[in-house]
Parts: C-alpha cells; sequence; structure tokens
C-alpha cells in the first residue's frame, strides 16, 4: 500500500533529523538522506528561543542542551561605542513558559544530540553520503531518486521532506518558486575570548549603528569564559580574503570596545545573508521544510528555530494522516507556517535588521526612544518579549484554518 512506504527525509540538518525524530515517535517509517559523510560542523545558529525549547523539551533533546547551553535571559540594544540603549528581561514570561530564557549552544552541538537520541530510538534508516538528486511524484507516492558511493538508486516514498537548505534540490525540482531577495552587504563574522561581561554587555547584544551595525552574542565554546561572536556587515565588493584580514577584524572589535591589547579572534568567516520564502510549503507529496523553505537574516535569531517549528507543525499532521485524517492537513501546516514565516520571521527580522543600520540619524533617535520607552513600561516590554521571542506569532499562525 502506497502509505507504507516510508517518508524520505532530503538533509540531517536540524529541520531533517527534528522530522525523522518526530515521525519515528508516531511509528512512520523514515529513510533520512544526508549527502555529507557525516553531520556538518560549520559555525551557523547558536540562538534558541522559549518556544523551540519546549517544542524539543518531549524528546528529551532540551534537558541535553541545557547541560552545556548559555541561558541568557537578558538581552540588550547598545549603540557604538557599545553604550547600553535598552535591555529586555526574558524573566518577565516565567509565568507561560518554563524556558523564559534564549539558550545559546552552537548548531554543531544540537544535530549530534538529536541524531544520538534518533538513534537510540531506533527504527530510523539513516543513511550519510547519500544526496538526493531528484524526484517524480504521482498522486500515490514518490520516486526518490538518490546517489550514494558514485551509484544512483530509487527509493519509492509515500512523502518526501525537503529539509535540504537554502539551495534545496527538492525545493528546486519541484518548481516552487523561492521568493524575495539577497541584502546587498556581506556579512562578518568573528569570534574572541575577549569576555564582554566585563564590559556589562549582556550575554545577546543588538548594537545599532549607520555605518556598521551588528550583533554580539556569547556561545559555550570549549569551557569558560565562552567565546563571544560579533557579525557586522561589510562591503561585498571587496574580497573574503581582504575582509577576514587580521587588522580589519582587529579594528572592527575595537570600534565596539576599544581596548589596549588586542582581541584573541579565534575564529573568523563571512556569509552573505537572504530574504526568500517558499510560493508554498507544500507541491503534492512534496513538503519543505526549514532553510529549504526560508531564508532570513540573522537579527532576532529565527532561521533555525522556525525550521524546528515546521517540524514540530509538519509531522504532527503527517502523523494525524498517517493515522487516518484527511491529508488536506498537510494544505494547512502550508498555510500555518507560511504565514508565521511572513508575518513573523521575514517582518520582524527586516525590521530588526532597518532598525539597527537606519542610517539617518534623526530616524534612528526617534526609534530607539521608541524602544526605550518599550523597555521601561512592564506591560509593553511583556509584549515586546512575546513578538521577538517568537511565542505571539506562532499563537496566531496556529490559528489559522
Ligand atoms: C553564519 C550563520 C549564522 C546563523 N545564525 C543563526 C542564529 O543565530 N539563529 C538562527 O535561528 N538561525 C541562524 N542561522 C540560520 C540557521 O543556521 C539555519 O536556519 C539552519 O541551519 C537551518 O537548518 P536546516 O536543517 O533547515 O538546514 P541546514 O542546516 O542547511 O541543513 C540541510 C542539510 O541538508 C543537506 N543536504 C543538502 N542538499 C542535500 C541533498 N541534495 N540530499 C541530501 N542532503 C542534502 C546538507 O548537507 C545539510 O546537512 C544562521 C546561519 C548562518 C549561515
Amino acid at each position: 500500500m502506497a502509505e507504507r512506504r516510508p517518508v524520505v527525509i532530503a538533509g540531517a540538518g536540524p529541520t531533517g533529523l527534528m522530522c525523522a525524530l518526530a515521525l519515528r515517535r508516531q511509528d512512520i517509517p523514515v529513510v533520512l538522506c544526508e549527502a555529507e559523510p557525516g553531520l556538518t560542523h560549520d559555525l551557523r545558529a547558536g540562538a534558541f528561543h522559549p518556544p523551540t525549547l519546549e517544542m524539543m523539551a518531549p524528546y528529551g533533546i532540551t534537558e541535553r542542551m541545557l547541560i552545556d547551553g548559555i541561558k541568557v535571559r537578558r538581552w540588550q540594544i547598545r549603540n557604538k561605542p557599545g553604550d547600553l540603549i535598552a535591555e529586555f528581561d526574558l524573566g518577565l514570561l516565567a509565568d507561560i513558559t518554563p524556558f523564559p530564557h534564549r539558550l545559546h549552544l552552537e548548531q554543531h552541538r544540537l544535530t549530534p544530540i538529536q541524531l544520538d537520541i534518533l538513534k537510540s530510538e531506533g527504527g530510523a534508516d539513516i543513511r550519510f553520503g547519500c544526496k538526493i538528486t531528484g524526484f517524480t511524484q504521482s498522486a500515490h507516492g514518490v520516486s526518490v531518486a538518490i546517489e550514494r558511493n558514485g551509484e544512483s538508486e530509487t527509493v519509492e516514498a509515500s512523502w518526501l521532506i525537503g529539509a535540504d537548505g537554502g539551495r534545496s534540490v527538492v525545493r528546486k525540482v519541484s518548481g516552487v518558486e523561492f521568493e524575495g531577495f539577497t541584502w546587498p552587504e556581506t556579512f562578518v563574522v568573528a569570534s574572541t575570548i575577549h569576555d564582554f561581561g566585563e564590559q556589562g554587555f549582556a550575554y545577546n547584544c543588538y548594537i545599532a549603528d549607520p555605518t556598521e551595525f551588528g550583533a554580539l552574542f556569547k556561545l559555550p565554546h570549549d569551557g569558560p569564559p565562552g567565546l563571544w561572536r560579533l557579525a557586522y556587515p561589510a562591503n561585498p565588493d571587496e574580497s573574503d580574503e581582504a575582509l577576514l584580514e587580521a587588522p580589519r577584524v582587529e579594528a572592527a572589535l575595537q570600534r565596539l570596545v576599544q581596548k589596549p591589547e588586542p582581541y584573541d579572534v579565534v575564529y573568523k568567516s563571512t556569509y552573505r545573508v537572504h530574504q526568500r520564502v517558499a510560493a508554498a510549503f507544500r507541491a503534492g507529496r512534496v513538503l519543505l521544510a526549514g532553510d529549504a523553505a526560508h531564508l532570513n537574516n540573522p537579527l532576532g535569531g529565527f532561521g533555525l528555530n522556525s525550521g524546528i517549528h515546521d517540524a514540530i507543525n509538519l509531522c504532527d499532521k503527517l502523523g494525524h494522516h498517517w493515522h487516518g485524517e484527511s491529508e488536506d492537513l498537510l494544505d494547512l501546516y502550508s498555510r500555518q507556517r507560511r504565514a508565521a514565516t511572513v508575518e513573523q520571521v521575514q517582518a520582524m527580522s527586516i525590521r530588526n535588521k532597518q532598525m539597527m543600520e537606519e542610517r539617518d540619524p534623526a530616524v534612528q533617535r526617534a526609534r530607539l526612544t521608541e524602544l526605550i520607552a518599550v523597555a521601561a513600561d512592564p506591560a509593553k516590554a511583556r509584549q515586546h518579549m512575546l513578538n521577538t521571542s517568537m511565542i505571539s506569532g506562532l499563537k496566531r499562525a496556529n490559528e489559522i484554518q
């Protein structure tokens, strides 16, 4: 029977692994295909919001993340050079979430936890070094083309989940448009062991500045004092090598907090940032989730979080369908998660970036003054926390029918 064929998942990033776990918990057969020979280790997302921690808790993931992760209750808006403008305290949400804080932990420390739990629970067919190259679909199933060790084969699936990242082959073959734009600037990410906490910086700060805005946050690293990661924009016409020259990175850090000794920079890289959303998250028996379905700038830390939100929403509905309910639920997945992406993640991340980079000093002063007033008013601050922690947007989107 078509329905007894497995669900094939493209990509063992955080979204694909979360899908595999959520489906296995419902006894649904899963084939998880990851193109790379193992989990990827590049430095990417590192901030988790309260609803994401709540969603992962029943799987035992959150408990394990809390062992090494840094709880971040306060976050700040600062200017350059580093003066405090406003501070928000997530403790205000202690009455509605068991996790009234952000949790900082690199993505490459989350995925081994997910994989370990997936393996220990058994039953998933996990294939590394297995690239999905295309598919064809009918009303009853999907024939998924894979390449492994230079050999091509086809896996017959009931559904195909594309969790294969921003350059998703699954999305491209499905023909779904990836609407949006790419920001003109390149972002530089530099991590240092200098402890900005000594200057009063909270573990998560957004830096407002008309020429060089940024985001600073503290990650666990291999032990105390942890790593502080600064992301800031740079000229895209310059080569990566030029932007990452030690004196350039040093100067950027000195512009944030001036100190006599040079910064000890242990990691640096560049990346481009996009704002794109798939026109639909469902195309027949193909479902898109995570970066395959949406990309956003990092101001707010929404990207990875919303991939986990996709996975939980999708697999709940796929589970209900698997056990007898209408497949229309999968259209509801698309409607709900696309709305959450467009109205919440895209809108807030674009607004955050525009506020941080505003070039007109008068406009920026006005916006920051408004934010100071929000921070000073407990009711308004609470609403701001609900919005920026993705709680309000999730609630609104989940009410869509
Ligand atoms: C520098 C940087 C900083 C970021 N910071 C944050 C942050 O602070 N907070 C936040 O929430 N988000 C952040 N993000 C975004 C976040 O990292 C992504 O949203 C997240 O990785 C999405 O997870 P995913 O599983 O959907 O996709 P990915 O992590 O990209 O995983 C996709 C997987 O699919 C595999 N794959 C690709 N093609 C195929 C194929 N054809 N067949 C099989 N497998 C395939 C890939 O190898 C990969 O393992 C950041 C991103 C970057 C680049």
